[in-house]
């Protein structure tokens, strides 16, 4: 059983109320258990809601409190993405999920790619809150570019 970003498999719970539908991953969805989360709206933010990006580092440093989570206009919504963050684990450890497959370059879910918090649409090596809570407790995260060559080597292990 895998966590997966809903929006990857079409769940319109993006910032704009759009999705990432990914029809690769759309293939995987039917072949295995999923479970679909949303750690910015278990965080308790609206959809829609303001984009938000990490300023001061990456998704480890705003778990230990040396970076925040700011919206374009300056508001922190540090506590929701950590309450997600957190919400998304303990739903991944209440089913036994082997790991997670999350949406790449998203602040909460990027698993190597984060926007640099200047809001000019550029990335920058990184990864988002929920993804680093995951990797810290011991999860395998993936993204929609790579989970099937891990998840396959895997298997053939
Ligand atoms: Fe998708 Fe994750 Fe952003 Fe929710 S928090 S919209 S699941 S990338």
């Amino acid at each position: 059983m895998y966590i997966v970003s809903a929006c990857l498999a079409g769940v319109k719970c993006k910032y704009n109320a759009k999705d990432n539908y990914d029809p690769e991953l759309h293939k995987f969805l039917s072949r295995e258990k999923v479970q679909l989360v949303c750690p910015e709206q278990l965080g308790g933010l609206t959809t829609p809601r303001p984009p938000a990006e990490i300023v001061g580092g990456s998704g480890e440093e705003v778990l230990s409190g040396k970076a925040r989570v700011l919206t374009r206009e300056g508001i922190d919504v540090t506590e929701n993405f950590v309450r997600g963050a957190g919400e998304t684990l303990r739903i991944a450890q209440l089913l036994g999920a082997k790991g997670a497959i999350l949406k790449e370059g998203s602040p909460s879910c990027g698993s190597s790619l984060i926007y640099d918090g200047t809001f000019r649409g550029v990335k920058q090596p990184g990864q988002g809150v929920t993804a680093s809570l995951l990797r810290k407790e011991g999860l395998k995260v993936y993204s929609e570019n790579n989970f099937l060559e891990n998840i396959k080597e895997k298997k053939g292990d």
